[in-house]
């Protein structure tokens, strides 16, 4: 077996950069090339379809019959003009990745022969068996009925030969079964809300756009190391392996010289990203070894989700043309930092103001801490709802560890906004008639510096950062999809702006000055919000005690974590904001515990059979060599002479029998453990004994069997090592 191990390091170090085809035109003629932008829509449609088109996108309106035809036929001919043969609707099920199902363009002719065919019909619509996918008990199989309708907000592009239709999926009696329609809504609810809000200063306004920028981290490991681990290939992480000696002590990988595998890797990538008008724009080392991220400028939230989705699948193949294998997987290796994907998020007006970033003038500026605070308030009310957005079985092991986020949501304001709030928080009633009086507001916020958007420090143990014009929710796990931590901010912010408009109205009504009625609201949400406030070390145990005085939410166990979807305020926000019923979020509840426990599950399964098939083994070999020597050594000594026998190897016999029967022992429990978990009916229930009673065990097996690496012969150690996955040559 370890001549496995020998043989894939080898091959494994012995690989080159690849060297990467780079296209002959500049970066801006192919930008896109794959995407039936604007620009393809009006050279493929006729002039009156593509207006009637881009009228319904920028209006969110609906598409007549006529229209979806002649659109289905243009995007046809584009398709086939680049080399596409099949379609599919791409959708986001509520999985880990994409859902696809390909059909080719042909239909038969009646005469024997084919002809190329797509109708509008198919465009806008397509039925799909949901039973097959997850919905939370909503779809049983003899009523399987799902649609995927056509989402003509984000473009179509064309992936391995096939144009890619993004759609919505939803259940025949309207539920969603997807990522996708909800977040359209929690977009379209708080572009309502935050528009009447920014009416208030900009009358004009006509809408409000939500703004994603994500930063994707990952690992790379070369595939023959990959392969010869069958924890990676089976659940994404390595559940054992002794640290290595040197890992990212010396800080020496982050920001360093990109290796030019990587490098290779990395400008393959970027031209296929840039060719599907995914705007990759920042690339760098991570703190890890073999880690690292990619940034693009960012975008309205849905198309920036579809991007980060099709980013993360072009990613794995791409990877896979230079023999790497990507590592999306939140924590892959112990003792190490894992990855998260920060959520940079802003909202901007129609108009071209980004309404989390300070102005010039006193209105300017009363408009941004307005946003600013009601973004606070929200998080605040919600925080135990966002971090079950971004929670999951996998997620679970980054937070807390100490280089991410802690498992407790607050917000990082800084120190300048900080004196605003402040200030503002005990300034009296009559103070602020005069701050809103004749001069108006002066509040020193007229003073904000214009440097304040790229110089707020950097507080990297925050989950949730100010961070000059924008908000980064950083506790985003990298593998995750975006829409679920875009679906609670922009809801909970949407709730929170529309309950700001009825109560600042009201004083209006009352004869209020409308400057100075939100003031006083703002006042008001700041004392009331200030929990959530932090600008200390997140990663302390003094925050955790602190944040638990302060009330907020501290739980640590990723089942119950998800309770929060299912509190009363929260249901209400949703159905308030239109986003999602009751029978949806316990739907998806149930989904979110099934998949919990079946990634536990898979993850034991895997590591058991490791144990016993691969560990145990080897150290009974080494044990034996061990044994062997002593019996030999044995005969060297004279005793009846009074020489006094002693060799290390008995000490090693000793403490291999002892790991040995602990990881024994640990696995039995882990198997019992499955068993009484599997027979609990609830999924809720199965989920949170999965997490107290298997994961216990795991992490048992796999201590002891980090210690036997230590002592095994490294000959005959079966899988690659910490110190042969983690650096690339
Ligand atoms: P850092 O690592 O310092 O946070 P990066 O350059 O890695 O910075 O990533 C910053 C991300 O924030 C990019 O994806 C960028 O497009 C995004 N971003 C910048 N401004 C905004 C904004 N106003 N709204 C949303 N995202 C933004
Ligand atoms: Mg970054």
């Amino acid at each position: 077996m370890s001549q496995l191990r020998f043989r894939v390091v080898e091959e494994a170090y012995n690989r080159k950069a690849l060297s990467v085809e780079i296209p002959v035109e500049r970066p801006q003629e192919y930008y896109g090339k794959y995407v039936f932008n604007r620009q393809r829509m009006q050279q493929y449609l006729p002039k009156d379809i593509y207006e009637a088109l881009v009228n319904a996108i920028d209006n969110k309106e609906t598409l007549s019959r006529e229209v979806a035809d002649s659109v289905a036929d243009g995007m046809k001919r584009w398709a086939i003009d680049n080399g596409a043969r099949h379609y599919t609707h791409w959708f986001h099920p509520l999985t880990d990745g994409t859902a696809e199902k390909h059909d080719a363009f042909v239909n038969v002719d009646g005469k024997g022969g084919v002809v190329e065919e797509f109708s509008g019909k198919l465009l806008v619509q397509q039925e799909g068996d949901a039973s097959s996918f997850p919905n939370g008990g909503i779809r049983n199989t003899f009523e399987a009925r799902g649609y995927s309708v056509w989402d003509i907000s984000s473009p179509a592009f064309i992936l391995d030969k096939t144009l890619c239709i993004p759609t919505i999926f939803i259940s025949y009696t309207g539920e969603s079964l997807d990522y996708k329609a909800p977040l359209l809504r929690a977009i379209n609810s708080v572009d309502k809300a935050a528009s009447d809000v920014a009416r208030y200063f900009y009358p004009e306004v006509k809408h409000v756009i939500s703004y994603l920028g994500w930063e994707q981290e990952y690992f790379l490991v070369d595939e023959a190391l990959y392969s010869a681990r069958p924890d990676l290939v089976m659940s994404g992480r390595t559940l054992m392996g002794h640290e290595s000696a040197k890992n990212q002590q010396l800080e020496d990988h982050y920001f360093g010289a990109i290796p030019s595998r990587v490098e290779a890797f990395m400008l393959d990538l970027e031209i296929e990203c840039h060719k599907l008008g995914i705007p990759a724009k920042t690339r760098h080392n991570e703190v890890a070894p073999n880690q690292f991220e990619l940034a693009p400028i960012y975008e309205e939230t849905n198309l920036a989700n579809d991007h980060n989705l099709l980013l993360m699948s072009l990613m794995s193949e791409v990877a896979r043309r230079h023999n790497f294998r990507v590592l999306l997987h939140e924590k892959p290796f112990a003792g190490v930092n894992g990855s998260g994907k920060h959520n940079n998020w802003s909202l901007g007006t129609d108009t071209g103001v980004q309404l989390f970033a300070p102005g010039k003038t006193p209105l300017e500026n009363l408009r941004f801490i307005t946003f600013v605070v009601n973004v606070m308030a929200a998080v605040h009310k919600h925080n135990g709802l966002l971090k079950a957005s971004i929670m999951s079985a996998t997620n679970c092991h980054r937070l807390g560890a100490n280089e991410a986020p802690p498992a407790i949501i607050s917000i990082f304001a800084g120190k300048q906004l900080s004196e605003i709030l402040e200030k503002l928080e005990k300034s009296n009633h009559d103070e602020l008639i005069d701050l809103s009086g004749k001069e108006g507001i002066s509040l020193g916020m007229s003073q904000i510096p214009e440097v304040m958007v790229d110089n707020t420090d950097r507080n990297r143990t925050s989950p949730f950062a100010f961070t000059g014009n924008r908000f980064e929710f950083r506790a985003v796990g990298s593998s995750a999809n975006c829409a679920s931590a875009m679906i609670a901010l922009n809801a909970a912010v949407a709730e929170q702006l529309s309950e700001f408009k009825t109560t600042v109205d009201a004083r209006m009504a009352q004869g209020d000055t409308m400057q100075h009625a939100i003031l006083e609201e703002i006042r008001l949400l700041i004392s009331r919000s200030k929990a959530i406030h932090f600008d200390g070390n997140g990663y302390s145990e003094e925050w955790k005690a602190e944040a638990a005085r302060r009330g907020l939410d501290c739980e640590t166990n990723a089942a119950k974590i998800f309770d929060a979807y299912l509190k009363q305020s929260s249901i209400d926000m949703f159905q308030n904001t239109g986003i999602f019923n009751k029978i949806e979020l316990e739907a998806r509840n149930e989904v979110k515990w099934e998949m919990y426990t079946k990634k536990v599950q898979i993850e034991a399964r895997v590591l058991g059979d490791l144990a016993i098939n691969h560990i145990l083994p080897i150290a009974t070999r080494y044990q034996s060599i061990l044994m062997d020597n002593v019996f030999k050594l044995r005969k060297l000594f004279d005793e009846e002479k009074g020489q006094k026998f002693t060799a290390p190897d008995v000490q090693m016999i000793e403490d291999i029998s002892e790991y040995m029967l602990i990881i024994k022992d640990e696995v039995n429990k882990m198997v019992e453990a499955r068993k009484v978990a599997n027979r609990i009916d609830s999924e809720r229930e199965k989920a949170i004994a999965y997490h107290d009673m298997v994961v216990p065990a795991m992490e048992i097996v796999r201590e002891y069997i980090d210690k036997l690496e230590l002592v095994v012969d490294n000959e005959l150690w079966p899988l690659p090592k910490y110190r042969e996955l983690l650096f690339i040559r």
